[in-house]
């Protein structure tokens, strides 16, 4: 099954927000491996989506629509569908329900406008969206499928897995498209290249392996379509082979936030964190994994040095003597929040995030992170890049492994 994602809404064409919605569905496809060949964002615009509809039905047996599905009058992705599939919309009784059910705390909040929202095309099965008041659509032409979901990311990140999913796999019976990562460290692509040269000639066909190159490594995936999936794993342990002597690693299929998220859970413990340059973003990365309140208390974000001394307890002398930037700041910052907490573990960031403020001793991307536990605190600085993104990112994300691994240290 090829798909062919389209978003629209004028506001990722402005820039004003960033197409989260394709990414998660293009995400989702392909864990069912169904190959997404092409995604597009048109604005609010009669003929941009008309225009994006017929070239999307050209290549693709599933098109994925996000967006324009409000009761206001600048949605129009309901009329435009209507009218490619040929009827009008009509009032559904299925979504008036669910409108119904939707309501029925408050019925008299059940307005005209969300009434507007069970005028559905007369072509389309209802999708039962229990986040929002906009059903999502599916529609059906000539063996192919057409979906659209309302562009609210919660609700589409709903629907997606809940209502389309199922019926897609229930649709389409070749969904196959299956794919394995390695990531090979210290070696320049053109190299590893020709080190796989002749392991990519035996490649039979449906196998392919693309290069992904990034400073310091590169990210190697084997693709198998169709029938060639039956074949993955023999390809897969072949290059593992031809890898053996370099120093390789295969990558988890979890985000880095959720293996920090279990490893926390299953270590048992709970932690807080004292943040200067990260600024929060230690703390936002924690509690961005639900569940989170099983091992995170909270966190201080200690910009200055006043918060620094007067919540976290921060030494005047060590701050003046040493500066905030320094071993017996970042020590005590990681202290000071363990103990107001009552955390078992704290980790604690202070640095130079950039792109001002660097000096010869602490240029910028300059990070001292601190982790403190039961058996006392431990420092290590990093120095990072010179962009002020980077630095607060990779340094969260360092930070966050830091202390894990002080934890898993301990608990052996
Ligand atoms: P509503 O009923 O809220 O009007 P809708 O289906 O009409 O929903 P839009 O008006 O297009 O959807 O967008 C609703 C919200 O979702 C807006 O805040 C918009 O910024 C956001 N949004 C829309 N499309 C996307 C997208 N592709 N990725 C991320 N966010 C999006
Ligand atoms: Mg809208």
């Amino acid at each position: 099954m090829k798909s062919v994602i389209i978003t629209i809404g004028d506001e990722i064409l402005l820039g004003q927000i960033l197409d989260t919605n394709s990414r998660f569905m293009a995400r989702e496809l392909a864990k069912l491996g169904a190959e997404t060949v092409q995604m597009r964002s048109v604005a609010d615009e009669k003929e941009a989506i008309w225009k994006a509809l017929d070239d999307a039905f050209c290549v693709a047996d599933a098109v994925f629509v996000t967006g324009g599905l409000g009761p206001t009058k600048d949605d129009l992705t309901k009329n435009v569908l209507a009218q490619y599939f040929g009827t009008e919309l009509v009032f559904n009784p299925q979504a008036y329900a669910w409108l119904e059910e939707m309501f029925s705390a408050n019925p008299q909040r059940l307005n005209a406008y969300n009434k507007s929202q069970a005028m559905l095309p007369r072509a389309c099965t209802p999708l039962h969206n229990v986040k929002g008041t906009a059903s999502g659509m599916w529609f059906e032409k000539e063996g192919k499928v057409l979906v659209s979901l309302p562009g609210v990311p919660f609700e589409t990140e709903y629907l997606f897995p809940a209502e389309v999913l199922p019926r897609l796999k229930e649709k389409f019976h070749d969904l196959l498209l299956q794919y394995r990562m390695v990531t090979v460290y210290n070696i320049p692509e053109a190299e590893l290249a020709m080190r796989l040269a002749s392991y990519e000639q035996k490649l039979p066909k449906g196998l392919s392996l693309a290069y992904l190159p990034s400073a310091g490594f590169v990210r190697l995936r084997l693709t198998a379509k169709g029938a060639a999936v039956e074949r993955l794993d023999t390809f897969w342990t072949a290059l593992l082979q031809e890898l053996k002597g370099l120093s390789f690693e295969e990558p988890r299929s979890e985000t880095s936030q959720e293996e920090f998220a279990r490893r926390l859970r299953q270590s048992g413990v709970t932690v807080a964190c004292a943040e200067s340059c990260t600024g929060g973003n230690i703390a936002h990365l924690i509690t961005a994994v639900p569940g989170a309140s099983a091992y995170f208390l909270g966190g201080v974000v200690a910009y200055s040095n006043e918060v620094k001394k007067q919540v976290l307890g921060v030494s005047e002398e060590d701050l003046k003597k040493y500066g905030a930037v320094s071993e017996p700041v970042v020590l005590q910052m990681a202290q000071g929040v363990r103990r107001i907490t009552g955390a078992q573990w704290a980790v604690s960031t202070t640095g130079v995030a950039g792109p001002d403020g660097g000096t010869p001793e602490k240029p910028v991307g300059t990070i001292w992170m601190a982790v403190a536990g039961p058996n006392g605190a431990r420092a290590q600085k990093f120095v990072f890049s010179h962009t002020r993104e980077r630095n607060i990112g990779r340094g969260s994300i360092q930070a966050l492994q830091f202390l894990l691994n002080e934890i898993e240290a301990a608990n052996r």
